[in-house]
Parts: C-alpha cells; structure tokens; sequence
C-alpha cells in the first residue's frame, strides 16, 4: 500500500511531466507558427512582385500602342520624306531619334524609346523626337526655333489646340 505521501509524489510527478510535454509541444507550436509566418510573408512577397510585374507589362503595352496609333497620325498629318521606324530599347534618355542615308541616297529614320517609359513620357518623347525629324534638314538635331515651331505643330496634332 502506497501512502497518501507517496501518492501525492507520484500525482505531481506525473503533474510535471505532463507539463514538460505541453512545454515541449508549445515550443514545437511556436516554431511552426513562425515557419507558417515566413511562408505566409514569402508569398505576399511573392504575389506582389507578380502583381507588379503584370501591371508593368500591361502598362508597357498601352504606351507601345498609344504610341504607334500617334506615330501613324503624325506621318499622315505631318509627313516627312522618310519612312520612320519606332523601336523600344534600354537607353540612358527617355529618346532619340537618327535619320539615315543607304548608298543609294534613300533615307530612313528610327526613334528609339526608352523600353520602360509611362504611356505619358512616351508620347511627349515620340512628341520631340517627332519634332527633330521634321526639322532634321534644316538645321539637323539641335533644339533651335525650326524645332521648336516642329514641335508645336506635333503637340497641337497630338494634345489639341491649348
Ligand atoms: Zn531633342
């Protein structure tokens, strides 16, 4: 027979290790919420950079095509005598545009835009670019009054009468 001491031993033994175990289990708890949390923080990461990325690409394509649309109005409205071609590259500036001359004396042109431009800046740089064409046998690239008089006739065509 066991007594009531003894008993009372064993009773709080089996206390402490039961506390011990939940102990144990909370820790183990823990560790996993902290895991879950990175997981969880990774993937908010993750799905915001996804999320940036689509409305990137999305943005990129309405400047490419607002842009185009404004370079088919331009050569209608305002024609150079040259056929231009438009390209999207990873320049330093927001555009630039060059004018050249094959051996056979024919001329073509290309505006570069930088390829990550807002649908807004593309169209002002297409706008000034534009500009430099039109005034290109005047007074070849700088930004003097031919240019300037250019650019208002483009902006107008563009923007409207302000
Ligand atoms: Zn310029």
């Amino acid at each position: 027979m066991l007594s009531a001491t003894q008993k009372l031993l064993r009773v709080t033994e089996r206390l402490r290790e039961s506390i011990l175990l939940l102990r144990a289990t909370l820790a183990r708890l823990w560790q996993a919420t902290v895991k879950l949390k990175t997981i969880i923080l990774s993937f908010d990461w993750l799905s915001g950079r996804l999320t940036n990325c689509v409305q990137s690409m999305a943005a990129d394509r309405a400047a490419r095509k607002r842009s185009r649309k404004i370079l088919t109005v331009l050569t209608n409205v305002l024609p150079v005598p040259f056929p231009i071609s438009l390209r999207w590259r990873p320049i330093e500036g927001f555009g630039e545009s060059l004018v050249l001359v094959k051996k056979d004396g024919l001329r073509s042109a290309v505006i570069d835009l930088r390829a990550d431009l807002s649908e807004a800046v593309a169209v002002e740089t297409l706008c000034h670019e534009y500009a430099h064409l039109i005034s290109t046998d005047y007074y070849g690239t700088s930004h003097d009054a031919v240019w300037g008089l250019a650019y208002s006739d483009v902006y107008k065509v563009v923007y409207g009468d302000h």
